[in-house]
């Protein structure tokens, strides 16, 4: 088993703790005398650095949230002077206000660490070449993916997004065996060389493939490792706290977290109460060691579970989390019921006469009631025409949702085609409900 850091990524408990807890205080005596708004927040909840001690004292701290970044716009939360700034990334959201991060040296080197050892979980070597197929610019994707692997020692071909012609051409001819993207730009590929004359994927040398950025089911990795002949890895970060390579996992199904750099709580996503291992709730990340952006407690709104148990199938110390199943603000709540897309993804995938992975979710309100469309693809080689068929299947999926989700929904099956995905992150919801 390979290593990037094996000193951390074996660590004793015992000394992760006592190095987490080395590393949170200096973070908070350096964030409280240079970080004004948080300071404030310590001030306003009568915390001062002395009162943090430990790790355990984590818990008394306040948090920070997307809407104290948003309002605090651009510079508000920066904690060193812009002359130690080497690098600004925004990332923009629902509402059009960008999030802005800005990084040190040492922060980037932190980061580019993160990505390389998550490489070193997927086994990829010096020896690898990386075809990054992230978006290069603001977003962290791209450029993330780009230092890590350089710093692991691989051949990097920045390719970025768009133009799948040259993709591919590039893929097959420069030996490609490691493949970074969003797992709906994976699957955009793989269906590309499907239907194209000119490529086979017998001619492709991928081995590898780390796919983050958005939220996706072990249904839909199936599918792209099957038609990319590749094993598929789920990588997890968010530009916040740091781009790609918070974690990452090492084919069993949780993903190690980087928790020397970036420490992780699960809280109940009510009362911000932490909940025991294993129970899903809110993820939450303190930065240890960041210089330029530092946050304590920042809220993800993502949700999943965490584990300290020993992992299964690797030698790694490091805790673990689960996939990130949905986000609290990506909770759809339809007729008092929470639904996740994921959820409906999941079941979708199961049914091998779909194209389980093209599917599009509407909800309406009709009077006082609201609705939920699923539009999902028929599977090219189970398509048919006649009514009685597609009635059949239409029935089959209606009882593979409403057991999954708990509320009935109106099946709407498409020909293969009718529901594309998109080349960047693919929009999967669409709430035609006036809610406020
Ligand atoms: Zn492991």
């Amino acid at each position: 088993m390979e290593y990037f850091n094996k000193e951390i990524e074996t660590m004793s408990r015992e000394d992760m703790t006592k190095l987490q807890s080395e590393r949170l205080v200096a973070e908070i005596k350096y964030v409280y005398e240079n970080q004004t708004l948080y300071r404030q927040k310590m001030d306003e909840a009568g915390i001062k650095p002395e009162d943090i001690k430990s790790i355990e004292d984590i818990v008394k701290l306040p948090f920070t949230t997307k809407h104290d970044l948003r309002s605090s716009y651009p510079y508000g939360f920066i904690a060193c002077p812009m002359s130690d700034i080497v690098r600004i990334h925004a990332s923009s959201g629902t509402t059009g206000k960008l999030t802005v991060v800005a990084l040190t040296k040492r922060d980037l080197d932190d980061w580019s660490e993160a990505f390389a050892r998550s490489l070193a979980i997927a086994g990829v070597t010096k020896e690898d070449v990386v075809h990054i197929s992230y978006g290069y610019g603001l977003f962290t994707g791209g450029i993330g993916a780009h230092y890590g692997a350089e710093l692991m020692g691989c051949a990097v071909v920045p390719c970025s997004t768009g133009n799948t012609n040259r993709q591919l051409q590039l893929m097959r001819d420069l030996g490609a065996t490691v493949l970074c993207c969003t797992p709906s730009y994976a699957m955009f590929l793989a269906e590309a060389i499907e239907k194209s004359d000119e490529y086979n994927i017998e001619d492709f040398k991928l081995r590898v493939g780390v796919f983050g950025a958005e939220p996706w089911t072990q249904g839909m990795k199936e599918q792209i490792e099957q038609k990319l002949h590749l094993k598929a890895y789920d990588i997890y970060g968010l530009s916040e706290i740091s781009g790609p390579g918070v974690s990452m996992n090492c084919g069993c199904e949780d993903m190690h977290i980087e928790e020397d750099l970036f420490y992780p709580e699960v809280l109940d996503p009510e009362t911000l109460k932490p909940v025991p291992d294993g129970v899903k709730g809110e993820l939450v990340f303190t930065t240890l060691r960041k210089q330029g952006l530092p946050l304590i407690r920042y809220r993800t709104r993502d949700l999943c579970s965490i584990t300290h148990e020993k992992c299964p199938n690797c030698g790694r110390t490091l805790v673990r989390m689960s996939r990130v199943t949905g986000r609290t603000d990506d909770m759809l709540i339809i007729r008092g019921v929470n639904v996740f897309p994921s959820q409906i993804e999941s079941a979708l995938t199961k049914i091998e006469e779909l194209n389980g992975s093209h599917y599009l979710l509407v909800v309406e309100r009709v009077g006082i009631l609201d609705t939920l469309e699923i539009k999902v693809e028929m599977n090219p080689n189970y398509f048919s025409d006649q009514v009685a068929d597609i009635e059949k299947l239409r029935k089959k999926v209606d009882h593979e949702v409403t057991s999954a989700i708990g509320i009935a929904a109106k099946i709407t099956l498409c020909a293969p085609g009718e529901v594309p995905l998109s080349e960047g992150k693919t929009k999967r919801t669409i709430d035609n409900r006036k809610l406020d």
